[in-house]
């Protein structure tokens, strides 16, 4: 098998790329919207409860309706699952992780198609829907060669006249519930590693962007996944999330999204229901404060460029996102003066425009919290950009905000402390490099990180002291690449599970030791 290389996105300065995007999102807008069943034991189910998806830059456009799971959805689920799990983890490794070379393959061949329900269901200008789709496909082919390096001979101290082997099992039904940011990656992602492993699984997908995440499914299904393996049961969260944590047949629950869900959804599972003969597991990778640090001596435009590609890119949705830059004080106004250029030089627009740098945020209920967050900016720091709804031809259906940045923001103000998850962006004066990095380690969050210095010294300090489980010097803290920089974060930020790391697929296995004592010819049969 080739050795794993990261897909590359696709080049959108192309003229035929450019132009096959915007045939696929017209294909996409001329099919009309679309009614997508729930997948249970590979049976397609519907409720007559529908959650709408709607296109968070025209929020008249209905892209489609997806079937509302409730209990009773739930539960047959868990039983399908259930049912499920006694064949598919008994099938060789090399069978399942060939179902996730087939899925990637699939992916590839749905490329613009897929790039386009990215774009128009989650607000992603192409590169970023591309971007999103590439790292599904590198999360397929990782975790698929990541399998069979589990399932080979485990090193074990030998001893004589005994025959030891430690193999890796699955655990059993798993809940994956991903968040709507990455809808196609890290829904992605969290499927494949635990189906790969053996496990079956009760799929929640993100009431912001079903859609996709029944792309996935369909995708999973061509490329022969066993009906029971992947349930898909997209529901309120509220609704069903409480019922599927806590029932006593599901084994361990791999989350992705806030710190305040996922730590209900650790406490639910803590508690043992009746019937339940094991520990539940929890993954939970939660939110970001993430900080940039400039040294006095850094290169100022490479800090500020980095500054404002992490802080809007995806309009600030993405968990690795800046969402504060200390600056120290030599180079304070400079940076703060070209971070402003930059983020007024963005344009904000819809997607489909190739021009557009900053599309709309999820939704309605995201334009209100974010806009919360920057009238309490108002009265904590200086507003140097943006600050407000985005106007002008296509916006008004939309939930555009201008990419908004507050200059002079105490370490300890809110905006400084509590993730926002939208365009905004605090920016911190510090008097030397210590001050920067107590600033940096102030809040309750340990995700990402970055430090633009050409001090050898002050870099080696960041790297013991600087707390963040992705921490990059001299460039921006998004982008991470699958098996290049495995993701995951400190403290709130959550369990540190390093998605696109060797450590990750271990999460949903247990290891077993059977120990052979080595009889004579004429002792065994
Ligand atoms: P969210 O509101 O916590 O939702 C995440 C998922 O949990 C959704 O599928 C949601 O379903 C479900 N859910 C809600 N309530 C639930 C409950 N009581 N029980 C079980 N599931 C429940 O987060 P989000 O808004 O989708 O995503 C943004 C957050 O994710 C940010 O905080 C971001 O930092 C974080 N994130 C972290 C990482 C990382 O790797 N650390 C990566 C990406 C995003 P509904 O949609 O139906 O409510």
């Amino acid at each position: 098998m080739e050795l794993f290389r990261n897909e590359q996105i696709l080049d959108f300065s192309q003229g035929a790329n450019r132009d096959g995007i915007a045939h696929a999102i017209a294909a996409l807008l001329d099919q009309g919207p679309e009614d997508v069943p729930l997948k249970i034991g590979g049976e397609r189910v519907v409720t007559g409860r529908w959650i709408e998806s709607r296109d968070p830059g025209d929020a008249r456009r209905l892209l489609g309706r997806v079937a509302r799971a409730g209990a009773p959805e739930a539960l047959r689920a868990i039983a399908a699952a259930d049912g499920a799990f006694r064949t598919w983890s008994r099938t060789p490794p090399a069978d399942r992780s060939a179902v996730l070379h087939r899925a990637a393959a699939i992916i590839r061949r749905r490329r613009l198609e897929l790039d386009a329900l990215l774009m128009l269901e989650a607000g992603k200008v192409a590169l970023e829907a591309d971007g999103d789709l590439a790292e599904a496909i590198d999360f397929l082919e990782f975790y698929a060669r990541e399998m069979l390096r589990y399932a080979g001979e485990q090193p074990l101290v030998k001893l004589a006249g005994e025959a030891n082997a430690l193999t890796y099992i699955p655990l059993g039904v798993g809940a994956v519930i991903p968040p709507w940011n990455f809808p196609l990656a890290i829904l992605a992602g969290m499927t494949a590693a635990a189906v790969v492993t053996g496990n079956t699984v009760v799929l929640k997908p993100s009431s912001e962007t079903p859609l996709i995440g029944w792309r996935l499914a369909e995708v999973l299904e061509e490329a022969g996944l066993p009906a029971g393996v992947v349930n898909f049961v997209p529901g309120s969260g509220s609704e069903i999330g409480d019922l599927i944590v806590q029932h006593p047949r599901i084994r361990f629950i791999s989350f992705t999204g806030s710190k305040e869900v996922g730590l209900r959804i650790n406490e639910l599972a803590a508690r043992t229901s009746e019937g339940q003969i094991w520990i539940k597991r929890v993954v939970a990778e939660m939110g970001g404060k993430d900080s940039i640090i400039v040294d006095a001596d850094a290169d100022i435009t490479a800090a500020a460029d980095g500054i404002v590609a992490s802080a809007f890119g995806y309009q600030g949705q993405k968990c690795s996102a800046c969402s504060r830059a200390i600056i120290l004080d030599p180079v304070y106004d400079e940076v703060v003066r070209r971070v402003v250029a930059g983020a007024g030089a963005l344009r904000v627009g819809p997607v489909e425009d190739p021009a557009t740098r900053v599309g709309p945020v999820i939704g309605e209920g995201a334009l209100r919290s974010i806009s919360k967050y920057i009238e309490i900016g108002k009265g904590e720091g200086r507003l140097v950009a943006g600050g407000a709804r985005a106007q002008g031809p296509g916006l008004d259906n939309g939930f555009f905000l201008e990419p908004t940045v507050f200059a002079d923001v105490h370490p300890k103000a809110r905006i400084s402390q509590e993730e926002i998850f939208g365009p905004v962006l605090a920016l911190i004066r510090a008097r030397d490099f210590d001050q920067a990095l107590a600033i940096a380690n102030n809040t309750e969050f340990g995700l990402t990180a970055a430090v633009y210095s050409r001090s050898r010294a002050h870099l080696e300090k960041a790297r013991v002291e600087f707390h963040a489980g992705n921490l990059y010097f001299n460039r921006k803290c998004t982008g991470a690449l699958v098996g290049v920089h495995p993701f995951g974060g400190f403290n709130m930020s959550g369990t540190d599970s390093k998605a696109g790391g060797r450590d990750y697929l271990l999460l949903f296995l247990q290891a077993k030791l059977v120990s052979e004592k080595v009889l004579g010819p004429r002792e065994v049969q």
